[in-house]
Formats: C-alpha cells, structure tokens, sequence
C-alpha cells in the first residue's frame, strides 16, 4: 500500500493563511508547479533555497507514493527590470552588456543553474517549459481574456484590467492586499503609459524598435507579459486546476495575484488549491543583494573564492544546513552557522556508516516504530524538516549508544532503522555522502590521478583511442585534464 494512504499530510497554504489537510484533485498524483528563474545571471543563493525547498517536497511526495507530475519553468522572455511593466528585458540587457545574443545569455544561465542544481543533487522537474517556446498558447490567454472583458488593448500593447476584474473577483486575495488601498497609495501614471489604471498590469507589450526579443501577435509586433507564462505553462501541462503552486515570498506579489486573475479571468476557475512560499535567505542578518555587496553564488561557497565564510562547504552540507531550518522560516547564513551544520552532517553520516557494523541482540532499548513514525509526523507537519533533522539526530545518538554497548537492538530493528534512516536522509533530503568534506576530495584526486596514470601508459603504448577515451570521459562528468610541461593536472 502506498504510503500517502497512511501519512496525512498537512500543508500551510498562503492563500488561507493556515494549514490545510493536503487531499489531492486525482487521487494518488500530483500537479505541482513552481516558478523557476529568470536566467539572465548565475543562479543566486536565495533562488536556490527555494528551489531546494520544492525538491524536498517533490522528493517527500514522491517517497509517499504519489504519482508528481513537477513542472518548472524557465523564464527566458518577458521579465523586465521594474516588475510593474517597465524597464528593459533582462535578458536582452544583459546581452547588450556582454555584445552577444539574448539566446546565448539564456543558453549560458540555463546551463548555470542546470550544473547548481546538479551540485545540490537536487532532482530535475518532470518538465522545463521555457516562455519562448510558448508564445503561441500565451497569446491564446490573451483573446480569451479579451474576449471575456477583462483585458484591453492600447496602441499595440495589452493590458490585464484590474478594476473591471475586481468587480467581479477578488484582486489581492493571496497577498493579503486590498484593492482600495492600493489605489489610494499608488501614485499618477506618467504621462507615456497606455495603462488605464496604475494596477493594471501588461499581458502583451508593443515592442520598441529597438527592442529585438519580439513575436509576431494581431495587436504588434512585441512579448508577452512576465505574469502571463506561467498561467500558460501551468494550463498546458497541469490542467486548468492543479495542486500545488510553489515560489519564493516575494513572487507573492505582484506575480502570484496576477497569475490568479488572469485564470480566473480566462477560465472561471482558481487555478491552485495549495499555494507555498518559501522564505528568504540573509547573509550575516542582511538581506542578500548584489546591490550592496552582501552576496555569495553557490560556486563561491564550494569553491571557498569569497570574503564571507572561513572555508570552502561542499553542496551536501550546505543544502544540510539550510534544511535545518524550515521553509517558512527566514534563514540567516554565516561562517559559523555552515560549519556547526558541517559538525552535524559529519556526525550523521559517521553514524549511517556504523550501521552495518553494529552488534545485533535479544531487545532494542528504543522504541523503533515510534521513532519512524515520528520522522513522518515531521515531513507530514508542512515539510518540517528541522524537526526531522532532530530525529535523525536521535538516532544518530542511539546508534553511538549501541556501539558503546550502552544501549541494544535486534536484527529486525536493526534493518527498520537502516532502512527508514536510508529513506530520509538520502531520498527525502537528498543528502549525498560522498562530498562529505575534505577527505572525500582527497580521494577523488586519488582516482583521478590513477586515471592520469593510466592514460600517460596509453599513450606511451600510441593506444591514442584509449587515451581520449579517458580524456573525453573525464570532460563528460565535468572533470578537464590540462597537459603541461610538468605533466597533467585536472580541475573539476
Ligand atoms: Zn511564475
């Protein structure tokens, strides 16, 4: 029997703002979408944590047996500097910076976050839709919501209205905010928008001249609205109504709301029955921004290149490290902080080896089952995973116990708690234990360097097939091999 049959789930949503028994559309599968970065830059660490946060609910609904269809977006158009509608495109800023295409901006922080994730060990989604390869059905939206009143055109571009759909719906509903109040606060158009109202938003923008990512559409020649993709993407591939929508708090709002106007607006339907935010991450108590200088990337907290934290962390133990804080929660990252979750990580995977070489006897002087079921309760808890990060500190420390012969357990028990600790540690937090710290890397060179050996007899011998084999082979899982005068080294 399926897991989810027995553990029931509970999920804080941000629309009701309280935790919700999670029952599921279709029984035992999952519609999960989450909104995936704006790849005009290195992936950031923020970014990343939210991401992290939906693998481990993609991976915890998935240990529970459910079928998860996860899609997340690539945002490759339309996502300009200001979120209200204005400013330039990032992506195409970006490659009028470095004089290159928008498409190879894309094409080279796709690749970044792609490799970040893979570092994380972090799962890829079921699909990657990106923006551009769905013009076609975001344009589709745009009639339709035309169609049914709620949007209008001005000189070529299209714009969502807010006013006329709060007569109607409620805009706002998610972020807690109130129209009123929002209009009473904004201030005066100025004097070159097409917009109506200052809290109408664009689902299709005119494009100037000069403005070379551009698609042919009936009202210009121009892009679709940031808002507008996911709407779109999330339709296509999950239905009209689907379970979960993920993202970081600050796509709350504006981004959030308007994806629900504009499905409630195009199909009379919410679109999302849980909605969750993941919560931001500071650097020594301020928030990060690029801005100010308080900023890491995920390649300068691996490869110990920065000016923030005493030494290098691998992947594993900084995602172990962020995990030891819930998803809700603000979590603040230092030095000292990586390094204590460095300490724990180290005593609970010194603890997973032991297993196979723990003694066995006639009784187990802790409660197994108990002890199982509670790193469910945590998971089942709204993804808790300090909590369940403190269990599997419990038996890390009964473990020790039994070593010590302090403490006993039967060979049945025994293989319960392997088998449980295995679970969540490797497939529920993803946790993997071969970058655990120095002397793993230590042996890494070791291997390579027989590899190295092995390819310089190769050549020695002209068996050059074999040689290039290595080489080539190395390259493919992101290992380079240098000649120079002095031999061969490698970086990773
Ligand atoms: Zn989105």
């Amino acid at each position: 029997m399926e897991l989810h049959k027995t553990q029931q789930l509970q999920i804080y949503n941000s629309l009701s703002k309280k935790k919700e028994t999670f029952t599921p559309i279709h029984e035992g599968a999952i519609g999960m979408y989450v909104c995936g970065p704006t790849v005009y830059s290195n992936v950031h660490l923020g970014n990343c944590r939210t991401f992290l946060s939906f693998d481990l609910v993609f991976r915890y609904l998935k240990h529970l047996g459910f079928k998860v269809r996860y899609v997340r977006n690539i945002t490759d158009a339309g996502h300009l500097e200001n979120d209200a509608d204005s400013g330039e495109d990032r992506i195409a800023k970006k490659a009028r910076i470095e004089e290159i295409e928008p498409m190879e901006v894309v094409q080279r922080y796709t690749i970044d976050f792609h490799n970040t994730m893979a570092k994380f060990n972090a799962l890829p989604p079921s699909i990657e839709p990106t923006a551009t390869g769905h013009i076609i059905e975001q344009i589709g939206i745009i009639e339709e919501i035309l169609k049914k009143g709620f949007a209008y055109e001005r000189n070529g571009s299209v714009y969502f209205d807010v006013l006329k759909f709060n007569e109607s719906h409620q805009y706002g509903k998610l972020s807690g905010r109130n129209l009123e109040d929002m209009i009473a606060n904004s201030r005066e158009l100025e004097g070159q928008s097409d917009k109506k109202n200052p809290q109408d938003f664009a689902l299709w923008k005119r494009a100037e001249p000069q403005h070379i990512m551009r698609w042919t559409s009936p009202w210009s020649d121009g892009f679709p609205g940031w808002h507008l993709e996911c709407t779109a993407m999330s339709t296509k591939y999950l239905g009209e109504q689907f379970d979960i929508h993920g993202g970081g708090m600050d796509l709350k709002f504006p981004h959030h709301e308007c994806e629900i106007a504009q499905s409630e607006a195009f199909c009379s339907k919410t679109p999302v029955n849980y909605w969750m935010h993941a919560n931001m991450l500071t650097l020594n108590g301020q928030k990060m921004a690029k801005s100010t200088g308080n900023n890491i990337l995920p390649n300068e907290i691996f490869s110990g290149e920065n000016t923030v934290l005493a030494k290098p962390f691998s992947p594993t133990v900084t995602k172990f490290f962020m995990y030891q804080a819930h998803y809700r929660s603000i979590l603040d990252f230092s030095s000292d902080a990586l390094e204590a979750a460095e300490k724990g990580y180290n005593r609970l995977m010194d603890a997973i080896n032991q297993l196979d070489k723990l003694p066995t006897g006639n009784e187990t002087t802790m409660d197994i089952a108990a002890w199982k079921q509670s790193c469910y309760d945590a998971m089942n808890d709204d993804f808790n995973s300090p909590i369940l990060i403190a269990q599997l500190f419990e038996a890390a420390k009964f473990i020790n116990s039994v070593k010590d012969a302090k403490a006993s357990i039967t060979a049945e028990d025994l293989a319960t708690l392997k088998t449980t600790l295995h679970a969540f540690v490797f497939d529920v937090l993803g946790l993997q234990e071969v970058a655990a710290g120095s002397q793993n890397t230590g042996k890494l060179s070791g291997a390579v360097e027989l590899l190295i050996q092995l390819r310089n007899e190769a050549r020695a011998n002209k068996d050059f097939a074999t040689s290039d084999k290595i080489r080539d082979e190395l390259a493919t899982i992101g290992i380079q091999l240098k000649d120079g005068k002095d031999g061969t080294t490698f970086s990773l």
